[in-house]
């Protein structure tokens, strides 16, 4: 049977807007020594914007993002959704898509009357024929000019058609929850699929100096299995389908409230408002009932 302390604790904790699925769930929780944080729609709001578009020579600006957001309708990424918001701002027609494939943590494609379209990650687009000139952004890097934003490249038929780029805000209290964590002496790491740039500037503000950048979902997986051999007790806190197999993998698993199902369906617990004090407040609970226990 479930210790009294645990289950009377999730139930605090659901008024903290914290579901635990269970009594274990909390006492995992309760024992990670290690936190590890997702970038996109985690650290960060997960509400980009389109701050800039980039398109190729000859393209229009309208063609660059009506293509993008043609395809971008299907995505639950949380830059897909900027993307068709900048289009809809802009009243452009979206043309019917079919046969949309997502490709976790890299981008998206699909067609559009009979033209292939995609849009993703650097890598994504080059897998698909597109050539990315040198012009495309900031030479060095092609990172979007805007610290810590995230390009999108776009092409059609194997054809690049320009860049978009996003830019997501901190959630106002990731460098406190982030403070508290480290001070109450746990390791706090963020693991993101987006580029090195965007990652390093994101993790700055929020205060986190372990970073890991431009993993696919297995890499994720991959790094928290690496953490357990060494020894960790690993949270893994995501929104995405990218971080479904990491939660499912880590000790405690916890998908932001607003995040994909398949997060919410692979964790622990669902932190329903995604706000990183929250889960500390969940944590200093689980603890607590643990300490309890005993
Ligand atoms: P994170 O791990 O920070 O949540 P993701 O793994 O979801 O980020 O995404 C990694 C990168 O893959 C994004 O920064 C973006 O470049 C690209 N990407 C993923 N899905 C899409 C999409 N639907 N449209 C465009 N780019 C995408
Ligand atoms: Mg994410």
């Amino acid at each position: 049977a479930v210790p009294a302390a645990l289950t009377v604790a999730v139930g605090r904790g659901a008024q903290l807007g914290v579901l635990f699925k269970g009594g274990e769930s909390l006492e995992r929780l309760a024992r990670v020594d290690t936190v590890v944080f997702d970038k996109t729609g985690t650290i960060t709001l997960g509400k980009p914007g389109v701050t800039a578009l980039y398109p190729a020579a000859g393209v229009s600006e309208a063609d660059l993002l009506t293509a993008a957001a043609a395809i971008e309708q299907r995505s639950e990424h949380p830059i897909a959704k900027a993307i068709v918001q900048a289009a809809l701002e802009r009243r452009l027609t979206l043309p019917s898509v079919q046969n949309v494939t997502a490709a976790p943590g890299r981008g998206v494609h699909g067609f559009t009357d009979g033209h292939q379209v995609a849009a993703g990650n650097a890598a994504f687009a080059r897998e698909l024929g597109a050539e990315i000139p040198e012009t495309a952004g900031t030479p060095a890097t092609m990172q979007g000019t805007t610290p810590g934003a995230t390009r999108v490249f776009v092409c059609q038929d194997g054809r690049y058609l320009g860049s978009i780029e996003a830019r997501d805000t901190l959630r106002p209290d990731a460098a406190e929850a982030v403070a508290k964590l480290q001070k109450m002496g746990l390791r706090v790491v963020m693991l993101t699929g987006d580029t090195r740039d965007a990652a390093l500037t994101v993790a700055a503000s929020a205060g986190i100096d372990e970073v890991f950048a431009g993993l696919l979902p297995d890499q994720k997986l991959e790094k928290i299995r690496e953490l357990q051999s060494s020894g960790r007790r690993v949270a893994m806190i995501g929104d995405g389908i990218n971080d479904a197999a990491a939660l499912a993998q880590a000790d405690a698993g916890i998908a932001v409230g607003t995040g994909a199902d398949l997060a919410r369906e692979a964790g622990d617990a669902i932190l329903l408002s995604g706000e990183p004090l929250q889960m500390v407040r969940a944590l200093l609970l689980a603890r607590q009932a643990v300490r309890v226990m005993r």
